[in-house]
């Protein structure tokens, strides 16, 4: 009996200790991204965002993905692509936050950056 019990605390022991492992692993992931800095997603925001073989992608959700027109662009580029789409919209005199948003009709997927407050709607991307 008490090798028993003693089997089932050390097996406590070790799922508490993945447990650990893979809740620190997480806490590295985040801090990584913090380190490395990047471009934030204007999506969700979390993630950030790196390109594959030409698309626009998030390491945090799915909806971007956004074909890029250079598909060497770096980072810098597209950040400062969506800033100058943001400053367009506040040029344009209205001081709502706008959002960017991925929209696909029949062609492939576009960012754009909409304001609900004046209809903006402009290609960002
Ligand atoms: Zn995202
Ligand atoms: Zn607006």
């Amino acid at each position: 009996m008490a090798e028993l019990r003693a089997q089932a605390l050390w097996q406590a022991e070790q799922e508490a200790d993945a447990l650990q492992a893979a809740l620190n692993e997480e806490d590295c992931a985040l801090f990584e991204q913090h380190v490395l800095g990047g471009v934030p997603c204007p999506l969700c925001g979390l993630g950030r965002l790196w390109s594959q073989a030409g698309t626009l992608l998030c390491t945090g959700c799915e909806d971007m993905r956004v074909p890029l027109v250079d598909e060497a662009m770096p980072m810098e580029d597209v950040s400062e692509l969506l800033g100058l789409a943001e400053d367009g919209h506040r040029c344009a005199g209205c001081s709502l936050r706008p959002k960017f948003e991925v929209t696909s009709g029949a062609g492939p997927p576009i960012l754009r950056l909409c304001c609900a407050g004046c209809g903006w709607s402009e290609l960002a991307l």
